[in-house]
């Protein structure tokens, strides 16, 4: 270290050897952002690093599908955990093994103590998709946090950043001082990197979009950097994202330039949001087609949707299918059925298009802040339309009507997949409306040999509350008649 050459020779004695300088000192106050990178790039083993891939295990935790509205997304414990990030071919791979590390909170992780689950998701180009068994599932609405995960890893963020025009300025943290380096990729994230005096990238500070919390911040930490053949990685990555832990991971494996593999399927090219509208009574129709359902009631002045879920890319070409179902007439309410993300990312598209967002009181205070959000780094049709969100609250009951259709959105109670958890019925159509309590399986699949605890859980309130139900419309999966939901828990209707 040599800071006392500034106090002695000064800013413009520098200027003429700020190159012979740079070879020389380790961390320069007041560095140029491409001196920084290329300091750490050499530093760190980067120059030539086309991939790399890293494995470890650790804790984690399901981002957006906090129990209770606004609370820390529920923890969850990898046994394994690895990534592979293919810089030369802007690619990535994640997978994992995971299980539950606390009962309560959503997320598609086996109920606590029934399991672990294994994931594995991709990007690359244009598209993200995910491997259930041995079959492609295009993921669009996880495709950003991927792009967002490749370029943030220690190597990556220097990459970023070389070609993206960063610049430079010192911080102090705790007596250290960093070259932070910044820079932006339109429509993707933001992000500033923490260089250390020895090169390392020890923080990352970055910003991405979200569908549901719109600008959406990350803190990136690494720590015990150990050498790999001449590439420095940390063996501790710590982050949280959007105020709460994600990840803490314990590296023990690292591969530098290991062939990464990782081609799009035909399946995701070929991949396009279909909605498939079946009428199941009089001006009530199920809209499914994709992963997460909605349902299109219509009234006699305007149209009510319960779930606009995922993102734009799902959200639009299903409210669009909506008010071609019911022509002419405004979709003035939308009822989200909870707060997951998966089931509100498509809010914001639902303000866009002028409907009141119907949600309950737990998440009304969640979803005001949210919507507050800019949506900056990559407008959507909320931010572009300059609309503000409308929203309304339920507790425990609340009845909507025209006159003649009821439309009545109640309470789950005592369910460990969320607080605030609604579902919609309608008494004179008998039909109920629900997600995530209840997915049905495959038709005539026998029961469970032990009763899923969000079916028993489902039953319970649809008796405590008396309701009289023929078909249930979930937002995941076929409509089924009420009695396969007993059959699934071996319980007479
Ligand atoms: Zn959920």
């Amino acid at each position: 270290m040599q800071h006392h050459l500034w106090t002695t020779l000064g800013r413009p004695a520098l200027v003429v050897s700020v190159a012979a300088l740079l070879a020389a000192c380790a961390n320069m106050p007041g560095e140029s952002a491409s001196a920084a990178l290329q300091r750490a790039n050499t530093a760190m083993g980067g120059t030539a690093l086309k991939s790399i891939s890293f494995a470890g295990n650790g804790t984690g935790a399901t981002f957006g599908q906090a129990y209770l509205a606004g609370q820390a997304w529920p923890r969850i414990t990898y046994s394994t955990f690895s990534r592979v990030a293919d810089y030369e071919n802007a690619a990535f791979r994640e997978d994992a093994a995971r299980s539950r590390a606390e009962p309560n909170g959503g997320g598609a992780v086996p109920l606590m103590g029934t399991g672990e689950q294994r994931t594995s998701g991709f990007m690359r180009g244009a598209s993200a998709w995910n491997m259930v068994g041995p079959t492609p599932v295009a993921a669009p609405v996880a495709y950003d946090m991927r792009v967002h995960d490749l370029w943030t890893t220690p190597h990556g963020v220097i990459k970023a950043a070389l070609a993206n025009n960063a610049t430079a300025t010192m911080r102090t943290v705790d007596g250290k001082t960093f070259t932070a380096v910044s820079f932006s990729v339109p429509g993707r994230y933001r992000a500033t990197a923490l260089i250390n005096a020895a090169g390392m990238v020890e923080q990352i500070e970055s910003t991405q979009p979200h569908p549901v919390s719109g600008d959406t911040a990350s803190v990136i930490r690494f720590s015990d950097y150990k050498d790999t053949g001449g590439v420095k990685f940390p063996m501790r990555i710590q982050q949280s994202m959007g105020g709460y832990p994600v990840l803490d991971l314990t590296v023990s494996d690292v591969k530098p330039n290991a062939p990464a593999g990782i081609e799009v399927p035909a399946l995701v090219t070929a991949f396009a949001e279909n909605v498939v509208a079946s009428k199941v009574a009089d001006g009530v129709w199920h809209l499914a087609g994709g992963s997460h359902n909605s349902v299109a009631i219509e009234m006699k002045d305007h149209i009510m949707v319960v779930e606009s879920p995922l993102y734009d890319g799902r959200a639009l070409p299903m409210l669009a299918e909506a008010k071609k179902l019911s022509p002419g007439k405004p979709i003035r309410f939308v009822v989200n059925s909870h707060h997951h993300f998966d089931h509100s990312g498509g809010l914001r598209s639902a303000v866009a298009e002028g409907a009141t967002l119907v949600t309950s009181e737990l998440a009304r205070p969640f979803f005001q802040t949210t919507m507050a959000n800019p949506n900056s780094i990559k407008p959507d049709a909320m931010q572009k339309s300059g609309k503000k969100a409308v929203i309304t609250g339920v507790s425990g009951k609340r009845s909507f009507t025209d006159g003649a259709r009821v439309v009545d959105v109640y309470y789950i109670e005592g369910s460990v997949h969320a607080d605030g958890f609604l579902m919609v019925h309608l008494p004179k159509e008998k039909l109920l409306i629900e997600a995530d309590a209840y997915t049905p399986g495959a038709p005539n699949a026998p029961a469970p040999a032990v009763p899923n605890a969000l079916h028993v859980n489902l039953v319970q309130n649809i008796e405590r509350l008396k309701l009289g139900v023929d078909q249930i419309l979930p937002l995941h999966g076929r409509v089924v008649p009420v009695s396969e939901l007993y059959a699934a828990i071996g319980k007479k209707m």
